[in-house]
């Protein structure tokens, strides 16, 4: 139950071994946190200020077996750490910290960090306000699209033979006695409810755990503290940092400004949350920090948050701890077992997803499989598309190739990039369609990018496909609203929308619009 990155990371490693596997979400893929989040596949630098040596350690490694799995999609990224007088932490503890960053997730030598001097530091990014910066530091990271990686490993677990149902809520559970034995789903399209009975019951529904948990009468001992993130997204120009950049702000928190194609996004923010888990608001408050952050930070015509172009807010499944605050509770995954059989799984990163799974559907075997035999997890080997890469080389070259094809239909060396980091080698499928459809060249590409996501990523409304296949509402908020009506009409004709389906759609997007910009 729950298809963000952890049940879909479950999904492929269950289906992998050999587990027939149903994956059912109550929305589209990655309605979740698995949409919002800082969208970087890191080790998770600020863990070693609370001493989690072991999930640095892990999460740290994982990034490169992620980067190799999907080079398309995850990208190394150097991150600049600026260093301050009167500010976080200084230069001989983050040399050491970053050294033991590097050590404990096995970073290759030429990646290791790069400690700066002021002079360097300023040189590396001349819009940093210089009264108090140091010095600096330089460090490997990965970013990523979040929402699209979680795809790519829905689709990855479909061709082991997982089945992943979208728009499909775990509503009430099965027993038998007092085992659990399956889920009523409901069909939120079509409305219909149907059961599907299991072996396991695996619930990884991230900040709606509890809610399950208490369905199964064992919401005990430990329980989630969700806090909400907020990041907001700026024009490019408007803050035009060189790199990605993790620097200090007042109250001791740190905060990234992060390059993306027309955009820099910044964030993010770290409050207890108590309102509804569906619907997460960026509020004017948040904004406001977020802004000062910057403001306090780079030398920019103070940024309003009239340059706030979109932003995203999500929440983190985190475990509760008694007495500790929103950023100081642990990052670190747990599972929680029921006397009725139900295995639930919090906490975690994105980065994790694989481990994680690797647990959860160990434990499954363990408690569930006893006397069969199935194959060991083996997923840091199944490459995240049909036809992966086999390196970060052979995307550029790919990327230089599509540029020269797409040149000649009237695009861009940047439109090429964001088609291959966004479908990876699938953008061919894209390109032969774009000459079947009318308009100006923007408004082909999107209805080729829409048929390809229709056929092949279970498309079912506007949103899916603004939202968490092309990150369009977040990074060309522009486009978006240029393509929403062709989009939605498109959508209409497929599925035979009655009017008030339509109507909703409309609604859902012009929401979207407004709740990402207006605070
Ligand atoms: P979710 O993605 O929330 O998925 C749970 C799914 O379950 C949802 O889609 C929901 O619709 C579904 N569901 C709920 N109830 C039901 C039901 N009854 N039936 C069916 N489906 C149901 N990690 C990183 O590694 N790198 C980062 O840069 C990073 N940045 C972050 C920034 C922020 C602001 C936040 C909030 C988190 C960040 N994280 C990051 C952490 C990471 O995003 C999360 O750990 C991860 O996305 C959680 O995934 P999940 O699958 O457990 O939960």
């Amino acid at each position: 139950m729950g298809g963000g990155i952890t049940g879909a990371g479950i999904a492929l490693d269950a289906a992998s071994r050999g587990l027939s596997t149903v994956l059912v979400e109550k929305e589209d893929f990655a309605f979740g946190t698995s949409s919002r989040s800082t969208k970087l596949i890191h080790g998770g630098l600020r863990y070693l200020k609370q001493l989690e040596f072991g999930l640095v350690r892990e999460v740290g490694s994982e990034r490169a077996v992620v980067h190799r799995l999907a080079p398309h999609l995850v990208i190394p990224e150097k991150m600049l750490l600026p260093l301050y007088e009167k500010r976080g932490f200084g230069s001989i503890l983050t040399s050491v910290g970053l050294k033991l960053y590097d050590w404990l997730a096995g970073v290759r030598p030429e990646d290791q960090r790069r400690m700066l001097t002021r002079r360097q530091t300023l040189r590396q990014e001349p819009m940093l306000l210089e009264h108090d910066v140091k010095g600096g530091a330089i460090y490997a990271e990965y970013r990523t699209d979040d929402a699209r990686l979680t795809l790519e490993i829905v689709k990855t677990a479909w061709r082991h033979g997982a089945v992943p149902l979208s728009y499909c809520q775990a509503d009430t559970l099965i027993y038998e006695g007092e085992r659990l034995k399956g889920l009523n789903v409901t069909d939120r399209i079509g409305g219909q409810s149907f059961p599907v009975t299991a072996k396991a019951i695996v619930n990884a529904s991230g900040p709606w755990v509890d809610e399950l948990r208490e369905k199964d009468n064992s919401r005990k001992g430990k329980r989630l503290h969700l806090t909400k993130g907020v990041h907001v997204v700026v024009a490019r120009d408007r803050l035009p940092v060189t790199q990605a950049i993790y620097f200090n702000v007042d109250d001791g928190r740190m905060i990234f400004a992060i390059p993306r194609g027309i955009t820099t996004y910044v964030g993010t923010t770290d409050t207890s949350y108590e309102g509804s888990k569906d619907d997460v608001r960026t509020t004017a408050e948040d904004v406001a920090y977020l802004l000062s952050a910057v403001n306090k930070t780079f030398n920019v015509r103070p940024l309003t948050s009239a340059d706030v172009m979109s932003s995203w807010s999500g929440l983190r499944p985190l475990i509760h701890e008694d007495g500790k605050s929103a950023s100081e509770l642990s990052r670190k995954d747990e599972i929680f077992e029921s006397e009725s059989g139900l295995i639930s799984i919090a906490g975690g990163k994105l980065t994790g997803y694989r481990k994680m799974a690797e647990r959860v559907v160990d434990l499954v075997l363990e408690r569930h499989f006893e006397d069969a035999s199935f194959k060991k997890c083996h997923t840091s080997k199944i490459g995240l598309t049909a036809e992966p890469f086999a390196s970060r080389k052979e995307v550029g070259r790919y990327v230089g190739q599509v540029a020269r094809e797409l040149m000649r239909l009237g695009g861009s060396v940047q439109i090429a990039s964001y088609l291959i980091h966004t479908y990876g080698r699938a953008t061919k499928d894209i390109l032969e369609h774009i000459v079947e459809k009318q308009g100006t060249f923007d408004e082909m590409l999107t209805a080729s990018e829409l048929d390809f996501t229709v056929r092949n990523e279970m498309v079912l409304s506007a949103t899916d496909f603004f939202i968490r296949r092309t990150g369009m509402l977040f990074f060309d908020i522009e486009r978006m609203k240029h393509n929403a009506t062709g989009v939605i009409n498109d959508l209409e004709g497929r599925y035979s929308w009655d009017s008030r389906r339509t109507e909703d759609e409309r609604n859902k997007i012009s929401n979207s619009i407004k709740f990402a910009s207006q605070f």
